[in-house]
C-alpha cells in the first residue's frame, strides 16, 4: 500500500516499532455505547500481518460491534484503529468504510440479488471503461472464482441459482476483488450445514493464508476457532477477557464458560 511509510514516519519508532508493516492491525481502548448500553468497554487487540484471529464469546458480548468498528461501518466513542501503520480512527480522525483496505463478509454473504455472480464480484473492482476494460474485468472475475474453487461459468448465474456454500464463496471473492489488507468474516460459515462448512472454511482459509491477508473472524464454532486461527480472543461483556494461542486458550481458559465452549471440540 502507498502512504503507509509516511503515516508511520509521523510517529516515533519507540511508539509504534512495526507500524508500517502491511496488514498489521492494532486496536486500542475501543469503546462504544448504544443509547444507555455500553457495548464495548475498552478493547485492545494486536493482530500480526497475515495471521488469523478468531473472536469467540457469548451472544451480545460485542463481537459484531467490534468488527463493524474495525470495518468503519460504525464510529467508536473512544480508542484507535491502526492498519498497516495508517490511523483509521483516532480522536476526531475517522476513515469511512469505503476508504479502508478492509473486506467484510457477513453471515449471509449479502450478495446483491438482482446482479449476476460476476457482476457482484466486479462491483468491488475499479470501473474500467470500454470493451478492453470489460474483458479484463471478466478475466479477473474468472480468476477470483477459481481462487475460491468455483467454476468461472457460474459468473452468469444469479445468487439464488447457486448453493449457500457457493454464495459464501462468491461473497469472499467479492471482498477479495478489492485486494484488502484485512479481511473480516462475521460468522460467515455459520448458515452452512456441517460438511459444507468444513469444506468452505478450508477453501477460504487457504485463499486468505496464500494471499497473506490478515484475517479477523467472529465465530461460535469451536472447531473453527481452534483449527483456523493463530490467535483466539475471548469476548466477555464488551471486554477481551483473554487473547492467546488456541492451545493456550484450550489448556488454560480464562473462565468456565470458555472451557466449556472449547471443550466441546474434542
Ligand atoms: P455479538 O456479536 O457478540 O452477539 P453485538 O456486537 O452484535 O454482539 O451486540 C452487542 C450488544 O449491542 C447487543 O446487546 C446489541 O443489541 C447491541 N447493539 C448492537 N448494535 C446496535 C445498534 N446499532 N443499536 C443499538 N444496539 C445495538
Amino acid at each position: 500500500a502507498t502512504g503507509t511509510a509516511t503515516s508511520a514516519a509521523s510517529r516515533t519508532a519507540s511508539e509504534q516499532p512495526y507500524a508500517a508493516e502491511r496488514g498489521r492491525l492494532e486496536v486500542a481502548d475501543l469503546a462504544k455505547r448504544f443509547g444507555a448500553q455500553q457495548v464495548l468497554r475498552g478493547v485492545t487487540l494486536s493482530v500480526e500481518p497475515g495471521s488469523t484471529t478468531a473472536i469467540v464469546g457469548p451472544s451480545g458480548s460485542g463481537k459484531t460491534t467490534l468488527l463493524r468498528l474495525i470495518a468503519g461501518f460504525e464510529r467508536a466513542d473512544a480508542g484507535t484503529v491502526v492498519l498497516s501503520g495508517r490511523d483509521l480512527a483516532a480522536g476526531d480522525l475517522w476513515v469511512p468504510a469505503h476508504h479502508r483496505d478492509v473486506g467484510y463478509v457477513a453471515q449471509d454473504g449479502a450478495l446483491f440479488p438482482h446482479l449476476t455472480v460476476g457482476q457482484n464480484i466486479a462491483f468491488g473492482m475499479e470501473r474500467a471503461a470500454g470493451r478492453a476494460g470489460r474483458r479484463a474485468t471478466r478475466a479477473r472475475v474468472g480468476e477470483l472464482l477459481e481462487m475460491v474453487s468455483l467454476d468461472p461459468a457460474l459468473a452468469d448465474r444469479r445468487p439464488h441459482e447457486v448453493s449457500g456454500g457457493q454464495q459464501q464463496r462468491v461473497a469472499l471473492a467479492r471482498a477479495l476483488a478489492r485486494e484488502p489488507e484485512l479481511m473480516l468474516l462475521d460468522e460467515s460459515f455459520s448458515a452452512l450445514d456441517a460438511g459444507l462448512r468444513v469444506a468452505t472454511r478450508r477453501t477460504v482459509g487457504g485463499v486468505l493464508r496464500d494471499a497473506g491477508i490478515t484475517t479477523v473472524l467472529v465465530t461460535h464454532d469451536q472447531a473453527e476457532a481452534l483449527s483456523f486461527a493463530d490467535q483466539v480472543a475471548v469476548m466477555r461483556d464488551g471486554r477481551l477477557a483473554q487473547v492467546d494461542s488456541p492451545l493456550e486458550v484450550y489448556t488454560r481458559p480464562v473462565d468456565r464458560a470458555t472451557a466449556e465452549f472449547l471443550g466441546d471440540a474434542v
